[in-house]
């Protein structure tokens, strides 16, 4: 035909849904290629997303312990931060995984093509490359097209003052107060980032609580611990109006859903982070022209094997629904690729976690209390509170809880929630758990090393056998 290039399959953006893909396929044998706008591979996540934020994540763990040492009789000087080799350090880090991309794709021959790609018709995508229009016809195609940020219309966009989670991961500088717009996961990382680099943060959020969809009593010693940081927090409010002025940018606050306590006065601060949530985008490469439906909110809807409403068309990752998570996208990747291989799988996850890479973390898998008691499922719970974990209070770090939610009848565990340094890493043994239909006894007689934070999931499970009953 009048293609430049023919192939087996295709893949559309190379985020860790697309690049996941199209190894996975290039595994199985089949012609691959990847089609990126970007220069660099790896997608939201490894350039704006996961990988930055964790890097500056951790500087601010450092900063802040080094800080709380004078608690235990340890006094360190104030921290010299040189923001140029810290935002140096965190490119390196970007750098050394896109750059192990590039490798991989090169391994495996996928060819990766540079440019914004369109369908052109249910067999081909047209890419614009930097020497011009590029038809590749295809067999298959994987749409992971992912995500983007979404904005508060009427906002000044064009005032570098005013950010967005990208603008606050390039770390352009250190403001010395800071309004984050939005308290959810991404909101709240990048308040910690600032908060431990020294800028005074002002958080509101337009729901009655910080991080809505994690269970209050996982939120409160978060929200406890940075109502003493920062400035202030506001709940149920939201900012009506935002004004670049040369001093500062203004913001307006008006209480939500009958709040009287929102400020009543107009604030300045010297930064917004406006994270006010995700939005797909399935409406930005002529997919009607393919005949995939996508529906009005820009997801592009897949049954359990990744496939759209056109049968060798699939779509993954942000691009065909919530969560927007890097591991549900990746999973989902292999998904599609193993389809086309041939494979008999589909994507039948018990459950897919949740990280809030705050200090303390939060993370939970499963059935939470808010979504048992909404939809009438019957649980059982244990919280363990690590005020009780040795080495929970020998790291100075005892504002944690570990919540076991299990089956009244069965005893399995059907939900988990912890919150405290290192929560997301503990979380994985409860999602093993879950996985493997495994009970209470399970989790009680495995032997955990002591004294661990692991050993946390095992007293909660304890607590519930009713072999734990005293905590001290
Ligand atoms: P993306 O990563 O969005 O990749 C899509 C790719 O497609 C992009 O590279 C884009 O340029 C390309 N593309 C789109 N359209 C076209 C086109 N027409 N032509 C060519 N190329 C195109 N998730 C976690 O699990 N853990 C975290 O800790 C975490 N932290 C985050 C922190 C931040 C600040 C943000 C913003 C997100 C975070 N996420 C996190 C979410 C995570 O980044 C996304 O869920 C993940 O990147 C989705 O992967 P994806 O492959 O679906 O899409």
């Amino acid at each position: 035909g009048n293609a430049d290039i023919e192939c087996d399959t295709v893949v559309l953006g190379a985020g860790p849904g697309g690049y996941t893909a199209a190894f996975r396929a290039a595994d199985l044998g089949q012609k691959v290629v990847l089609i990126e706008r970007y220069a660099d591979l790896g997608g939201v996540c490894l350039n704006v997303g996961c990988i930055p934020s964790k890097a500056l994540l951790h500087a601010a763990k450092v900063i802040t312990e080094a800080e709380e040492m004078a608690h235990f009789g340890v006094k360190m000087s104030a921290p010299e931060i040189d923001i140029d080799a810290l935002r140096g350090w965190k490119e390196s880090i970007i750098k050394k995984l896109t750059g192990g991309l590039t490798g991989l794709s090169k391994a495996r021959k996928v060819q990766v093509v540079s440019g914004k790609g369109e369908f052109s018709s249910a067999n081909t995508i047209v890419v614009q490359t930097a020497e011009g229009p590029k038809v590749v016809a295809f067999k298959n195609a994987i749409i992971a097209a992912g995500s983007s940020v979404a904005k508060i219309p009427g906002f000044p966009y064009d005032d570098p003052r005013l950010i967005d989670s990208t603008g606050a991961l390039q770390l352009s500088q250190i403001p010395k107060t800071l309004l984050v717009i939005g308290g959810g996961i991404i909101g709240l990382e990048m308040a910690c980032v600032y908060d431990a680099l020294g800028s005074k943060v002002t958080v509101v959020e337009f729901a009655d609580g910080l991080i809505p969809a994690a269970d209050r009593d996982l939120v409160k010693p978060l929200q406890k611990r940075i109502e003493k940081r920062y400035a202030a927090i506001y709940l149920k409010t939201k900012v009506t109006k935002l004004e670049a002025l040369p001093e500062g940018l203004r913001a307006t606050f008006e209480g939500a859903d009958g709040n009287t306590t929102a400020p009543t006065e107009p604030q300045l601060f010297d930064m917004v982070l406006v994270a006010v949530g995700r939005r797909p985008n399935g409406k930005e490469f002529a997919a009607e022209k393919a005949g995939v439906i996508v529906n009005d909110r820009g997801y592009i809807p897949a049954d359990k094997q990744q496939r759209t409403n056109v049968a060798h068309i699939f779509a993954i990752g942000d691009v065909c629904g919530e969560p927007m998570l890097a591991h549900k996208a990746t999973n989902e990747a292999k998904v599609a690729a193993e389809v086309i291989g041939g494979h008999k799988v589909a994507f039948d996850a018990m459950t897919i976690p949740s990280v809030a890479y705050t200090d303390p973390e939060i993370a939970w898998m499963g059935l939470t209390e808010l979504e048992a008691k909404a939809k009438g499922i019957p649980y059982e719970k244990a919280n363990f509170p690590w005020a009780a974990s040795g080495r929970a209070l020998a790291m100075g770090r005892d504002d944690g809880m570990t919540k076991l939610l299990w089956d009244p009848k069965t005893k399995r565990i059907i939900g988990a929630g912890i919150v405290g340094v290192n929560a997301g890493e503990l979380l994985a043994e409860t999602v093993l758990a879950m996985e493997m239909g495994a009970d209470l006894e399970d989790l009680a007689l495995t032997i955990h090393a002591h004294p661990t934070l692991s050993e946390t999931p095992m007293f909660a499970a304890e607590m519930g056998l009713g072999t734990i009953t005293d905590l001290f």
